[in-house]
């Protein structure tokens, strides 16, 4: 999958699982506030697998520091679509996220400071702000964007840190499964990479799920980057928007001392009523 893919499906994730705002799923609810800095985080931990390559989003993020430190992935990995695109991958990324949450450091003038979290958030904004484009083209505004979140957490709420490890576990994890969903496949149980028998290799449907390589896929998606790829991610894209939009205009509404909950579920409630009256009149038939 393409970078940009790979990030809005790690918002979107995290939109589901973690906002209460209607269509959501709520499993891992956190603060409006969380809901925007984990959408950017859990986007830009949707990336952090393809540090394994000399080319992607992060190895361009801030050359040529960020090209060494890939290469160095990559040279640990196995190379490209090896270690970082495994389950032992996903469990390495989370445990970084989780060590990370525990460097903290006491100040006197503004108490304790998240400084490990702060650290990791702001590299992950950084990629998932440039992948995404949030500052236009260029790649300074990007990392002002992140700058400015992760500095505000860090000071003003540090306790909202506490679910950098579930978000940086999720957004590894969407990656894997994007990757998965391509014809190229990934090592799910890296370093163990099994290969097909030769009989296998021979059946069709067969050999693209389990590849010859080692790899397994489920194929949907077709090549990286494919129009499948697209039809499936402006959905996508959209729903990240609306569950980052409807955070926003909860942690507004509170702040002025309303119900959030109950207006934005009254707000969703009235557009889906428009949408359906609107569904009614474009199918209905022309008078005459
Ligand atoms: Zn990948």
């Amino acid at each position: 999958m393409m970078g940009a893919h790979h990030a809005a499906c790690g918002a979107a994730a995290w939109v589901a699982v973690a906002s209460t705002a209607p269509y959501t799923l709520g499993w891992y609810p956190v603060s409006p506030l969380g809901v925007v800095a984990g959408a950017l985080v859990c986007a830009g931990a949707a990336l952090a697998p393809d540090a394994d390559h000399h080319d992607a989003t992060i190895a361009n993020s801030l050359p040529p520091v960020s090209q060494w430190v890939c290469d160095a992935v990559g040279a640990v990995a196995g190379g490209h679509r090896n270690g970082t695109h495994s389950l032992l991958g996903v469990a390495v990324l989370t445990g970084v996220a989780w060590a990370a949450g525990h460097l903290t450091v006491d100040t006197e003038a503004l108490g304790e400071l998240a400084l490990g979290a702060g650290v990791l958030s702001l590299l992950l904004v950084a990629f998932a702000a440039q992948a995404l484009r949030l500052g236009g083209n260029r790649r300074l505004h990007a990392w002002a964007l992140a700058l400015a979140l992760a500095g505000f957490v860090t000071v003003a709420a540090p306790t909202e840190w506490t679910w950098l490890p579930v978000a940086v576990g999720l957004g590894a994890s969407v990656h894997v499964v994007g990757d998965l969903l391509t014809t190229g496949g990934v090592p799910l149980l890296w370093p163990w990479e099994p290969r097909p028998p030769r009989w296998w290799r021979r059946t069709p449907v067969l050999r693209d799920v389990w590849r010859s390589g080692g790899n397994v896929a489920l194929p949907v998606l077709g090549s990286a980057g494919s129009w499948r790829e697209w039809l499936m991610v402006v959905p996508v894209g959209l729903y990240a928007t609306y569950g980052v939009t409807t955070a926003v205009a909860a942690g507004t509404l509170t702040s002025l001392g309303y119900d959030a909950d109950a207006v934005l579920g009254r707000v969703v409630e009235l557009a889906g009523a428009v949408v359906a009256t609107a569904a009614v009149i474009g199918t209905a038939p022309l008078p005459g």
